[in-house]
């Protein structure tokens, strides 16, 4: 037999099937930076942002010179990578913090790519640019007042006059709302669903934040407000028709969650795994009781059933072939797993486990809205009943 059966398999990060032995060297290289990045200035700051609901917009150029943002778009000074290498990017992003991760899914998946698949050539000239360096921000207006998983029935809506379109309505629970340059707004318009670009100062429009959250504290959301909003027909998305163009959207910020929730259950994990050496009960560590090592077991198999699930799902991204069912599973999957590992983990570190000082309750916290943005669990249910059935039961 080889000496590969002595290799000790990586249950501190934890990695416990070598997924990184899958990577190629741009992708180690691309996680690596991240990781470095994550370690020395968000963990330092990131409980202080969650517990004064502050985003770290000091962050935020950092992120863009490191090439984060529309990781995967080409040209626009974009970097060109693979999805796995931008799905790593998110799972280092929200080892750190959801509302960080969720920064970047929102520039990257909901605003870069509807512009740069759905937008004119002076649309992306004037803004992927300036997107992906963090000079400008964008926000994603899909979800109204009246209910975020039925698309469909949006009441925003934009009528022709004189050549430029008139958008009225409201949006609801925006990420990085107050914060954006620019708006992809959807709304109805004589042709269907419509895509707008709404630049900050247009009058007529407005944001506000909700405050009082206890979930993704150090992320802005926010709402909308559309007032007679006049925008140029140069500022209509041409591409994008019907339903189809936003959802396609969620679909890419669906896969960056499957990676990111990875990344929220193994910095749970670590914490607990700290804490059980450390611990000492009943006259032994922690960690030498069965049933710590049976909740860290259980904790370590359902990370890496989700690592395995990420990656896959990643490598038929790249290669074209993976249907948005196949993400919408990978999406329910992993966000679960991540909830279950940070109750876990919680619970594990006794009273402490509920300080800003520990991380499980944050991320326990943070992924009760992960669980719901982009498509909450039923809806990924649906989805891919649809897909067994042909029917779908919405
Ligand atoms: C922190 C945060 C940030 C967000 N950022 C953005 C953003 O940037 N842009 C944006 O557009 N939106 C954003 N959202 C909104 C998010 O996408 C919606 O909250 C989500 O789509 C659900 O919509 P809803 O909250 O209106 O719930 P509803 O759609 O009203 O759903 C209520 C409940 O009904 C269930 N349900 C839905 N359909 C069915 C069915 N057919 N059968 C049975 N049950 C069903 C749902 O699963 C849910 O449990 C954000 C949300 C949060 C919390």
């Amino acid at each position: 037999m080889s000496d590969l059966e002595d290799v000790v398999p990586n249950s501190e990060t934890p990695d416990f099937y070598d997924v990184r032995s899958l990577l190629t060297d741009e992708e180690r290289s691309v996680q690596d930076t991240v990781a470095r990045f994550v370690d020395q200035r968000v963990l330092p700051i990131v409980g202080e942002c969650f517990e004064h609901g502050r985003f770290p917009l000091e962050l935020v150029p950092e992120i863009g010179r490191l090439g984060l943002l529309g990781a995967t778009l080409t040209d626009y000074g974009c970097a060109g990578l693979s999805h796995v290498a931008s799905g790593l990017i998110m799972q280092e992003l929200e080892r750190g913090d959801s509302g960080l991760r969720s920064f970047v899914s929102v520039q990257s998946g909901l605003v870069m790519y509807p512009i740069q698949r759905y937008g004119s050539d002076e649309q992306k000239q004037r803004w992927l640019p300036a997107l992906a360096r963090a000079a400008a921000i964008g926000c994603f207006g899909l979800t109204e007042p009246d209910g975020g998983s039925d698309a469909g029935a949006m009441k925003t809506h934009a009528r022709r006059a004189n050549g430029d379109w008139v958008i009225n309505g409201a949006k609801l629970w925006i990420t990085n709302g107050t914060l954006a340059d620019v708006a992809v707004v959807w709304a109805v318009t004589e042709d269907g669903v419509g895509g707008f670009l709404v630049e900050k100062g247009t009058p007529g429009f407005s944001a506000h934040d909700i405050q009082h959250k206890f979930s993704l504290r150090a992320s802005v959301t926010s709402a909308l407000f559309f007032d007679d909003v006049r925008v140029p027909e140069r500022n209509r998305l041409p591409g994008a028709r019907g339903l189809a163009a936003p959802l396609s959207c969620l679909t890419q910020a669906r896969y960056g969650i499957a990676w990111g929730a990875i990344g929220a259950a193994q910095a749970c994990y670590q914490e607990a795994l700290r804490f059980a050496r450390q611990r000492v009960l009943f006259g032994q560590p922690l960690i030498n009781k069965q049933i710590t090592q049976q909740r860290l077991a259980e904790m370590l198999r359902q990370i890496t059933t989700a690592q395995m699930l990420a990656l896959q799902l990643g490598r038929l991204k790249d290669a074209g072939r993976a249907h948005h069912a196949q993400v919408s599973l990978a999406k329910w999957n992993n966000v679960r797993m991540a909830i279950s590992v940070a109750r876990e983990a919680r619970d594990m570190l006794g009273a402490g486990g509920i300080s800003v000082e520990c991380c499980p309750v944050r991320h326990l916290l943070n992924l009760e809205s992960v669980v719901t943005y982009e498509g909450t669990e039923t809806i990924h249910q649906l989805i891919i009943g649809r897909e067994i059935a042909g029917v779908g039961a919405f």
